[in-house]
């Protein structure tokens, strides 16, 4: 009975558990979100002190264009990033053993793709800057380092090394940016995506919760950075038409996420999974359904060629 009763409590604690997180979820997404539409509604002109902030960044950022992309502890150790923590352990493998690339057919189109999204993650983080100063009540600030800076990109770029199942990585990367959420003081991460395809991608329908691989991405952010609680944003760059007004389609999603301690563990034997391949030149199994971009096919093919032998 008494077994009974507790198995019956931990049931009811974790649905109490549970149900706040998803509030606190609620409550988070839903203060982004109308933030960023109130802004987006609001006539303000350029602030200079802003625009100086940014300018600054860019200072940074150019400057670190000529400095080596790696720190000297990463030399010789096998390290990930968080964009790649979700893929397939071969390829990351590859990738890992230096492997040579497939040439990729890249096209004009692929180019004007990625540069939309690299310039409106440029123009959201503007958009952060201006929330803090110009939205009442803003609910979220950007984080600043001890220089005034704000915490994202090169300004939060870590090296980290890791040991864990008996042997030692690197993790190393940078986020889009920490919030501090006003009322509580807490650190929340802000993740930026876009899509490029149609503006249903984002809808309510295709669209329910924030992508797998993302979250895993956040889980390499909790390694990184110590945190826990994510927001994960999505716009949509094709737009319903000008004049569907208020009954325009859905084009911004954010998301809340929240890492847990067995997604890291999960995270952490992954990675060192992968090293000790590496160490003993044993290449992991192939993960199909995660093919689409990568850009090993031609010596994943090789490999099972050789051993299909
Ligand atoms: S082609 Fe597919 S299975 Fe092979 S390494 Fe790439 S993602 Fe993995």
């Amino acid at each position: 009975m008494d077994q009974l009763f507790s198995r019956a409590n931990a049931q009811r604690l974790k649905k109490e558990v549970t149900e706040q997180v998803s509030e606190r979820g609620k409550f988070l997404s839903g203060k982004l979100y109308n933030s960023l539409n109130t802004l987006h509604v609001t006539d303000y002109y350029a602030d200079v002190e802003i625009e100086k902030l940014l300018l600054r960044q860019k200072e940074i950022e150019v400057q670190n264009i000529t400095k080596p992309h790696l720190p000297p502890e990463a030399k010789g150790m096998v390290y990930f990033s968080p964009s790649g923590a979700s893929k397939c352990n071969r390829e990351l493998y590859f990738k890992a053993k230096n492997c040579t690339k497939d040439e990729m057919p890249f096209y004009p189109y692929h180019k004007r793709w990625t540069r939309n999204g690299t310039a409106i993650h440029e123009a959201v983080q503007r958009d952060l800057l201006y929330i803090e100063k110009y939205v009442p009540d803003a609910p979220f600030k950007v984080a600043r380092n001890d220089k005034g800076m704000p915490m994202w990109e090169e300004t939060i770029k870590t090296y980290k090394v890791i040991e864990h199942d008996g042997v030692q990585f690197g993790l190393y990367g940078m986020s889009d940016g920490i919030l501090v959420h006003q009322e509580d003081n807490t650190q929340v991460g802000f993740e930026f995506k876009t899509k490029s395809t149609t503006i249903g991608a984002v809808g309510n329908y295709k669209m329910k919760d924030a992508q797998e691989g993302h979250k895993i991405q956040c889980t390499a952010y909790a390694l990184l950075f110590g945190i826990y609680e994510h927001l994960i944003v999505y716009e949509s760059l094709a737009k319903d038409k000008w004049t569907a007004n208020e009954n325009a389609k859905l084009d911004l999603r954010v998301f809340y996420h929240q890492v847990k301690p067995e997604d890291v563990n999960a995270l952490l034997d992954k990675c060192a999974y992968i090293t000790r391949c590496v160490e003993t030149e044993t290449v992991p199994p192939k993960e199909s359904d995660k093919c689409l971009f990568c850009p090993y096919k031609g010596i994943c093919e090789e490999v099972d060629h050789e051993e299909n032998k």
